[in-house]
């Protein structure tokens, strides 16, 4: 096809590949090595999670390049938690993990967020019952919160109503760490990543068709799993949205994305594209883990999208992708039927319904089945704003639709994406720049201003960012973002409600929406705004406020929620952005990144100070300390954009500075950043 002198890009690496290395790891003997894994909420939940089970995991807090290490104590020496542990909103990480447990003589409760909590753990209880295993609903339901009691376990045969590597992977898990024989049979096939990184793990699987279902035994689990050593594909399903984008993009040139995992059990959306008359290949290139990997070439149709049929055994193998066929189909010629779906009704959100309800909106004909959807393709303009119900999939394919010609479709949470695709919008925004050939005149307003120079300041409390970041703007006529004062706005806010800030892991978008938090630039700089009202500095201080900030900012949704207002920041000639991700997460593609940092009694020193006190003594120095070590802690720990220094980052340690020269430093530092060319695409 010819593909290579189009644009090239990668994708981040692959989540249920990820997940898995880290638990597998966990339960071999001897230290694995990921590297390229992806530190999104859903692994960073399942290490954490590991973590409390007592195995040591390093270099998670580093950069996605480096590699994380784990400490496998072997497949039932993890320790009894002190108590329940929390997989967020991860479902691999619960499912696999109860499979985990189940082998080990220990009683540990598992539990997730709001969403997790409505997602259907039977399927996993029930197969881990017949094992040996005590699994109690501590709530009823069939969901979590779940208590796992494991030991010894005995053989089954597992037969499954329906395909689910899940669930499959969790009895494959039980029974390899017990050490006894397993049989699983589904009626469809479905993902097989963790047979293979159990294969590439020493040990052996016999698989085939038998009797009308697909059987996975392992019939001698062998006593050691061997470690692993690996890096993780890029995952196809984030790939996806970008294939589509060149489909969608008309006029666009040809896309290469690198190092994309080819499990065939998961690229079953490239026969798709073929059918709709995409020209898609994909170039193997080599295997981690058990894992084939290689480049996936795409080139937009020359004649327009055609309407496909999909169901049965074939949505299995891209289940994933139905939302991004979904809006594919919306410009496709004639009628899409998307059949054998259901699966898709107890994911991060009914996705069937989401799917229906937003092209709707839009303004597609859209019929909705129990198990897919009918969808009539057409060529009109599409325009409507998109509610993505928390959920990355649906976020990303109708951002994939806007991003096409002829599309405005604003999605309402944006950050969501986050969870399985840090940086989809610069992303796809950078590709959109490129195929445009960076025409300067087309530019919208709000690529202008991604052209606004950024100056990320982030650190713990009291290392001097807002002191410095003031100061550095005003040096250079920026604006100055404080974005711990919009997160102490929302908790203000918060306390100030009915509800009070009780609540707030759980709160919805309409109410985070409802207090009314906006930014106003004007002479004086920043300004946070209540429901219009100033909100004034000693309120936003007041120590109710700063006593519950933390906890308000560790919840995804507030974070997910502010993303937008503080990156609408960046206009006018620059922005110094002051906080504790504006490096890592809010703005990752910043001109310059510094992370401050300074001796712990220095820094409670210096916010005795800055909050008005006299020159303290060791005692009340002490006393800080440890309230700003409990507010780092949670700050770092969180599992969403903790606390953490970008890789990029330059660290200045400014215990010994005084602020006259941290600030000349910066200003250099600056000055030397702004001088250097951006470069337009992440390197191939
Ligand atoms: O910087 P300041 O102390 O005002 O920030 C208050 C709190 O807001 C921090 O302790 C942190 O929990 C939260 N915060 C955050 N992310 C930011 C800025 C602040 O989580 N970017």
């Amino acid at each position: 096809m010819g593909l290579g002198d189009g644009l090239t890009i990668r994708v981040p690496g692959d989540k249920s590949i990820t997940q898995r290395a880290l638990i597998l790891g966990a339960m071999a003997h001897g230290e694995s090595r990921i590297g390229a894994a992806p530190r999104g909420a859903d692994p960073l939940a399942t290490a954490n999670a590991l973590r409390a089970l007592g195995v040591p995991i390093h270099g998670l807090d580093g950069p996605a390049t480096a590699p994380i290490r784990i400490e496998g104590p072997g497949p039932r020496r993890w320790r009894q938690p002190r108590s329940s542990v929390d997989l967020h909103n991860s479902g691999t990480g619960a499912r696999l993990l109860a499979g985990a447990l189940a082998a080990q003589p220990l009683s540990v409760v598992l539990r997730g967020d709001e969403s997790l909590s409505r997602r259907p753990m039977r399927r996993i209880a029930e197969p881990l019952r017949r094992m040996g295993a005590t699994v109690e609903h501590l709530e009823g339901g069939g969901v979590l919160p779940m208590r796992v009691a494991g030991g010894a376990l005995r053989e089954i045969r597992h037969d499954g109503r329906v395909a689910s590597a899940q669930v499959k992977s969790a009895i494959l898990l039980a029974a390899t760490g017990a050490g006894v024989p397993v049989e699983v049979r589904e009626p469809r096939r479905s993902r097989d990543h963790g047979e293979r990184m159990l294969e590439a793990m020493g040990v052996q699987l016999r698989e085939g068709w038998q009797d009308g279902a697909w059987s996975v035994r392992i019939d001698a689990p062998p006593g050691r799993l061997a470690p692993l050593d690996m890096d993780v594909p890029g995952d196809f399903s984030s790939a996806s949205f970008l294939l589509a984008w060149a489909v969608l993009a008309g006029q666009t040139p040809r896309l290469t994305i690198r190092g994309v995992g080819l499990n065939p059990t998961r690229t079953g959306f490239l026969a798709v594209l073929k059918r709709m008359g995409v020209e898609a290949e994909a170039a193997e290139r080599g295997d981690a883990g058990g894992e084939p990997y290689g480049d996936l070439l795409v080139a937009a149709p020359e004649r327009g999208l055609r309407a496909v049929a999909v169901g049965g055994e074939e949505v299995t193998g891209m289940i994933d992708e139905v939302p991004i066929l979904a809006v594919l189909a919306a410009r496709a010629e004639g009628v899409t039927r998307i059949t054998g779906a259901r699966e898709l009704r107890v994911k991060e959100s009914d996705r069937l319904a989401a799917l229906a309800v937003n092209l709707r909106r839009i303004g597609v004909r859209v019929k909705e089945l129990p198990d897919g959807l009918e969808i009539d393709g057409t060529s009109r303009a599409l325009a409507g704003r998109v509610e993505c119900f928390r959920d990355h999939r649906i976020a990303m394919a109708f951002g994939v639709l806007g991003a096409a010609p002829g599309c405005d479709i604003p999605v309402d949470d944006p950050g969501v994406a986050d969870v399985s695709f840090p940086g989809f919008w610069r992303l796809l925004e950078r590709v959109g720049d490129e195929a445009r050939g960076r025409d300067r005149s087309a530019r919208s307003t709000k690529k202008e201003q991604s052209r606004c120079p950024v100056v990320a300041i982030d650190g713990s409390a009291g290392a001097g960012k807002s002191t410095t970041a003031a100061a550095v703007a005003a040096r250079l006529g920026f604006r100055h973002l404080d974005s711990g004062a919009i997160y102490r706005a929302v908790t203000l806010a918060l306390l100030d409600s009915a509800s009070g800030a009780g609540e707030v892991e759980s709160i919805s978008t309409a109410e985070l929406e409802a207090l009314g938090i906006d930014v106003h630039w004007g002479d004086a700089g920043m300004e946070v705004r209540i429901r219009g009202e100033r909100a004034r500095e000693e309120d936003l201080r007041a120590h109710r406020v700063t006593a519950a900030v933390s906890r308000v900012s560790a919840v995804p949704a507030v974070r997910a929620h502010l993303l937008e207002l503080q990156r609408s920041a960046a206009e006018g000639p620059g922005l110094v952005a002051e906080g504790r991700d504006m490096g890592t997460v809010v703005f990752p593609e910043a001109a310059l990144k510094v992370y401050l940092d300074a001796d712990p009694r220095e820094r409670a020193r210096r916010r005795i100070l800055q909050q008005g006190g006299a020159e303290p003594d060791a005692a009340e120095v002490e006393a800080e300390v440890a309230r700003l070590r409990a507010r780092d802690a949670r700050d770092s720990t969180r599992v969403v954009a903790p606390l953490l220094k970008a890789a990029d980052a330059q660290r200045l340690d400014t215990t010994d500075l005084d602020p006259e020269t941290q600030i000349e430093r910066i200003v250099q530092l600056v000055a030397r950043a702004l001088k250097q060319a951006r470069s337009p695409l992440p390197a191939p």
